[in-house]
């Protein structure tokens, strides 16, 4: 408490206003980039300047973005390390309502092994190479020191989270922190398209054909397609079943009567790459969602 800053803030904040705040000036204080999550344990939604992304995104996104907006909004890419936008007006409301603190194991040169119940963490004992671990509501999160691409459902059960990703800070855990192993590295590589590369190839069909037209207007169709986008690029949590339920809706809607091309279904499997869904989730969600409607 000798620099000046430190000294207003002290004499500004006499008490914290939660918890979850003081944890994350601890963790920022440490390198760690936080972010507050709301009920739900998912990210504060964007804020009506950022809503649908118009803002462009932050600059540190996958499409980097001018947005310097100075709420919690955009996910895993509002989280930081700067005490001064942590402690700020609109991230203090956040916190004020917030349910937990969350992190960006990216960003803190981390891995998060995400192991959802207790066959993951059975499989991580004779896969992977003790570390420090954290035990969660129903299983446990393995960190490793390295950052990687994140992946979700690498296996039954098992999310990589680490660039572009945020993880709930459940305390520190016990145990040595580990390297990241390539044992985990090939879990992310196995899901990559396999074989010749394979450029977004759709080899899935777009639709049944020969139904009843129900869309009337190419511009319907686009609309729809549109908005499909849209709510995958939105999606905050539980990704999967976004893509899922999306592949669903467009296909009840549009994908009975032929209308429906490659470019379409393309572009909906774009936006869930953008997400980090890999190409092997998107044509077993869109095959899923077919048979779902008898396709
Ligand atoms: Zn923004
Ligand atoms: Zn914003």
């Amino acid at each position: 408490m000798t620099q000046p800053t430190d000294i207003r803030r002290a004499r500004n904040r006499p008490r914290l206003l939660s918890a979850a705040l003081g944890t994350a000036l601890e963790l920022a204080a440490s390198g760690v980039p936080v972010l507050p999550l709301r009920a739900g344990k998912v990210p504060f939604g964007n804020c009506p300047a950022c809503a649908n992304n118009v803002c462009g995104g932050r600059p540190n996104m996958k499409t980097a973005g001018p947005c310097r907006c100075p709420a919690p909004c955009h996910g895993w890419a509002a989280a930081t390390i700067d005490p001064d936008v942590i402690d700020s007006g609109p991230w203090r409301h956040a916190w004020r309502g917030a349910a937990a603190v969350a992190y960006h194991p990216g960003g803190a040169g981390l891995t998060v092994v995400d192991l959802d119940d207790a066959a993951a963490v059975a499989w991580a004992r004779t896969a992977l190479p003790a570390t420090r671990t954290v035990p969660t509501t129903r299983g446990e999160h393995w960190i490793y020191r390295g950052a990687m691409r994140s992946v979700n459902a690498v296996r039954p059960g098992v999310d990589i989270k680490s660039t572009m990703a945020y993880a709930r800070w459940l305390g520190p855990g016990t145990g040595t922190l580990a390297d990241l192993p390539e044992a985990v590295r090939e879990l992310a590589v196995k899901e990559r398209p396999t074989a010749r590369p394979v450029p977004q190839v759709i080899s899935v069909p777009a639709g049944a054909g020969g139904g009843e037209c129900r869309h009337r207007t190419p511009a319907y169709l686009e609309r729809g397609i549109t908005m499909a986008e849209q709510r995958i690029r939105e999606a905050r949590s539980a990704i999967h079943a976004t893509v899922y339920r999306t592949f669903l809706a467009v296909l009840a809607t549009h994908g009975r009567c032929g209308c429906l091309t490659d470019t379409h279904v393309a572009r909906l499997f774009t936006a869930a790459q953008a997400k980090g869904e890999t190409l092997r989730h998107c044509t077993d969600a869109w095959t899923n969602a077919r048979t779902a409607l008898g396709m």
